[in-house]
């Protein structure tokens, strides 16, 4: 049963600061510049994300969750 009549989806990007040690693997790999890091990494560009979920993938510490809303 499809959830909408959507012909795209949105995915939130959540990162856990107490997981994430700031490695930039995340920034590094995202194909859509979905982050930022100062300390932390932080998605500040969320509208963006493809749902790839390669951040989840490189992100030693599972600090990355990606959701399909
Ligand atoms: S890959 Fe994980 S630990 Fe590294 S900066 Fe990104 S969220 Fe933080
Ligand atoms: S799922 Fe893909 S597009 Fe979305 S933030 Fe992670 S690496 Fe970037």
């Amino acid at each position: 049963m499809p959830k909408t009549n959507r012909d795209f989806e949105i995915y939130l990007v959540h990162i856990d600061p107490d997981k994430c040690d700031g490695c930039e693997l995340c920034l590094i790999y995202c194909p859509v510049n979905v982050f930022d890091l100062s300390h932390k990494a932080t998605p500040v560009r969320p509208q963006n994300c493809l749902g790839c979920r390669t951040c989840e993938a490189v992100c030693k510490s599972k600090a990355v969750t990606i959701t399909e809303i």
